[in-house]
């Protein structure tokens, strides 16, 4: 097939649900993807934070070969070998007391997974999640989901979901009510555009939940496994939350979810709770444990610290060199670009030079690289924005007045 005819056939039948980039990707190698016409990109789209690791990990990769020969199905209803050398690792890298885990197969149900939990184990209802939250798009989910668009086409949604404002304990406090289950909450808020609360928030949410005696639930999908420099982003605030939600990143590209909890919160869950078919297959298992094995062995949390302090740096200088960028804000390899207009023509004029950035709303550039980027490959993507960015602030310039 060529490249004309991928893009037919994927309009002609695929759900129209995605801002479609023009681009056919093939093949990937790290922090590298190829398209169909062999030109390659840095990718720092990666997936949509997904690639941790870097594409096709060659310990991902032999992970999956050898556990498609061997077995590739077996439901959470029988033991497996390869899924419970998983969840033991899940369960020593995670902090002491969150022992537990529920294993689905995306983000999405990681956290309806949990909101279940929460009801269940507390008898209560109502859950407070913040203004500019992204948590998915199933129904529970998407309850606690903030933006309207994505919301109001299927209202009327789950009840007893409260939104209050990203970083104000004090309207977390004056919220809860008699009903309150639980807290849930990004550490560093991705899809509402890399949005980084106040320094004290989340040891604030936690004082709030000990004393009201109710649960703190960190959505660490995007944040986890290494991604802001800490392998998990509640780090930075030495908290300890009760469920914590994880995908993208954990399986090294494989679908996967997990929802970690205390044992004495996930023991509500009784047989028959809760389940998913798919959750904890061996293929995706053995994936998900090569991909801890390689994040702990190649020191990733530490890189996205060092490499991302360097990124941020040499962002803001082309911040202190174009009027159009508002604003850069980030930690570790999470990072964000604020515009004052509409950033898809950079996007655009990016990957005709080679380099693919995500967004996140209208007017941010996000960077979710591969946590295995390399120095040079972050100086090339920086060098390639200066043009963009320059060309995109003379037209402006010449143009419509920039706003
Ligand atoms: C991506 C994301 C989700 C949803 O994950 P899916 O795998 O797309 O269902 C949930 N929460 C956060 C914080 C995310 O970034």
């Amino acid at each position: 097939m060529n490249e004309k005819e991928v893009v037919d056939i994927e309009q002609k039948y695929m759900a129209n649900v995605y801002s479609k980039r023009p681009l056919v990707i093939t093949r990937g190698k790290g922090a590298l993807v190829w398209d169909i016409n062999g030109k390659e990109y840095i990718d720092c789209m990666g997936a949509y934070g997904v690639c941790i690791v870097g594409h096709c990990h060659p310990k991902v990769v032999a992970a999956i070969q050898r556990q498609a020969e061997t077995l590739i199905s077996c439901h959470g209803s029988l033991y497996n070998d390869t899924r419970s050398e998983l969840l033991e690792k899940i369960a020593k890298i995670s902090p002491k007391g969150l022992d537990r885990s529920f294993l689905s197969n995306s983000g999405t149900e990681a956290v309806e997974a949990a909101i279940k939990l929460a009801r269940k184990s507390t008898g209560k209802q109502e859950i407070i999640a913040f203004m500019g939250a992204f948590h998915g798009k199933t129904m529970g989910a998407l309850s606690a989901t903030w933006d309207r668009k994505y919301r109001s086409p299927y209202e009327p949604l789950v009840p007893g979901f409260k939104h209050v404002p990203y970083g104000d304990s004090g309207k977390v406090r004056e919220t809860i009510t008699d009903g309150t289950a639980a807290v849930l909450v990004e550490p560093i808020q991705g899809e509402g555009g890399i949005k980084l609360p106040p320094e004290n928030f989340l040891r604030e949410l936690r004082e709030i939940c000990n004393e009201k005696k109710i649960l703190l639930i960190c959505d660490e999908v995007q944040t986890g496994f290494g991604r802001t420099g800490k392998l998990f982003a509640f780090e930075h605030s030495g908290i300890l939350p009760d469920i914590v939600c994880l995908a993208k990143s954990i399986a090294g590209g494989v679908p996967f979810g997990v929802t970690v909890a205390r044992d004495d919160i996930m023991a509500a869950f009784k047989v028959g709770d809760h389940s998913s078919t798919f959750g904890g297959n061996p293929l995706a298992c053995a994936a998900a444990s090569a991909a801890i094995d390689v994040v702990l062995e190649e020191n990733l949390p530490e890189r996205a610290a060092t490499l991302g302090k360097y990124f941020k740096d040499r962002l803001d200088v082309l911040k202190g060199k174009y009027k159009i960028v508002r604003e850069v804000r980030g930690l570790g390899l999470m990072i964000g670009m604020e515009f004052r207009f509409d950033v898809f023509n950079i996007i655009l004029g990016s990957i005709k030079r080679g380099v693919i950035i995500l967004d996140a709303g209208r007017n941010i550039l996000r960077f979710l690289p591969p946590l295995v980027i390399s120095r040079e490959q972050i100086d090339i993507v920086v060098d390639v924005l200066d043009v963009v960015i320059g060309e995109e602030e003379s037209a402006k310039l010449r143009g419509q007045p920039t706003n």
